[in-house]
């Protein structure tokens, strides 16, 4: 299918039910305005749309498919169960953990990327890594502060003949972790369904007293010298920061009858060390998703010689 055979199609779908046109029809004036006057595909599109829309009386946001949701860009996802379109491309698949899910991976657009999850019974075509996609009707949802789209069996999935050249989103951070703060290590979230607080002395503030689920993060807090930035370290991160899995935390704990046990080991030993973090940024937190240690031997020679100069 051409390009412009797509189009058409879109656009008779549009109107099938109030116009007696064909796909050929539309597609012979969208070739019209775009080969004949050059005219950009998108305005031909809505020159073309327009007219069907006065031909069957209707105003714009009558159109039911394609016009209903907003074409957003990545970077700007910022709230769940949001009805969106996106074009993107798939930068990496990965491997799905459960038969629920067909596909898994990362979606990437100039302005960043997002995790996709696509549902085994929604009955979808199969993306591949690298190319582009028109995607209308997913759904946003967030976890922990993370951001992904949902692609359900509304969605419609169309391949696009262009390149994106993927953009960077992340923050990096430069500086001394100086604090590990309260609500970090070895923690309980609630296991309610799309709760995830964490539980203070057993009870979540919104379902009350439940059996939590064991969970490990850190809030740490870094200074780069002239700021301080609160960085957030999931599961994932906290495990290769610390070197600390769950399994370890939570026999750490069994061990000293105590859970704080692990956010005190986890203090000793990245207190007062320098480290460059970088990830993207949710509310007033960095997500940490890369952690370097620097050289705090050299930093602190170096301070020392500022110090000196004073
Ligand atoms: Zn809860």
């Amino acid at each position: 299918m051409t390009d412009l055979r797509t189009h058409a199609d879109e656009i008779h779908e549009q109107f099938s039910d109030k116009l007696d046109v064909t796909v050929d029809d539309v597609e012979e004036r969208l070739e019209t305005l775009v080969e004949e006057y050059k005219v950009p595909v998108d305005e031909a599109r809505r020159s073309v749309t327009s007219t069907y829309l006065d031909e069957a009386g209707m105003e714009r946001d009558e159109l039911s498919s394609g016009g209903g949701n907003e074409h957003v860009q990545i970077s700007s996802v910022d709230a769940p169960e949001e009805w969106v379109d996106l074009t993107a491309k798939v930068v990496e698949l990965w491997d799905a953990d459960s038969d629920a899910v067909a596909q898994v991976g990362l979606l990437g657009d100039e302005t960043g990327t997002i995790k996709f999850t696509k549902w085994s019974k929604s009955d979808l075509p199969a993306l591949e890594e690298g190319a582009v996609y028109d995607l209308r009707n997913v759904v946003t949802d967030e976890y922990q502060g993370r951001f992904s789209v949902k692609l359900n069996r509304t969605t419609v999935i169309e391949e696009v003949d262009e390149d994106i050249e993927v953009g960077d989103d992340d923050v990096t951070v430069e500086g001394a972790l100086v604090d590990i703060q309260k609500g970090s290590g070895l923690i309980k979230r609630c296991p309610e369904e799309d709760c995830t607080r964490v539980l203070q002395n057993g009870r979540c503030n919104e379902h009350g007293e439940v059996e939590g689920e064991f969970d490990l993060r850190i809030k740490a807090v870094l200074d780069d010298g002239e700021e301080v930035h609160e960085v957030l370290f999931n599961r994932e991160a906290t495990e290769e920061f610390t070197d600390i899995t769950l399994e370890e935390a939570k026999e750490m704990a069994m061990d000293a009858l105590d859970t704080t046990v692990v956010a005190d080991k986890m203090r000793k030993e990245t207190l007062g060390r320098y480290y460059r973090v970088s990830g993207p940024t949710f509310r007033r937190y960095l997500l940490a998703d890369d952690v370097e240690e620097l050289d705090g031997a050299v930093d602190a020679e170096a301070m020392l010689i500022k110090a000196r100069s004073i």
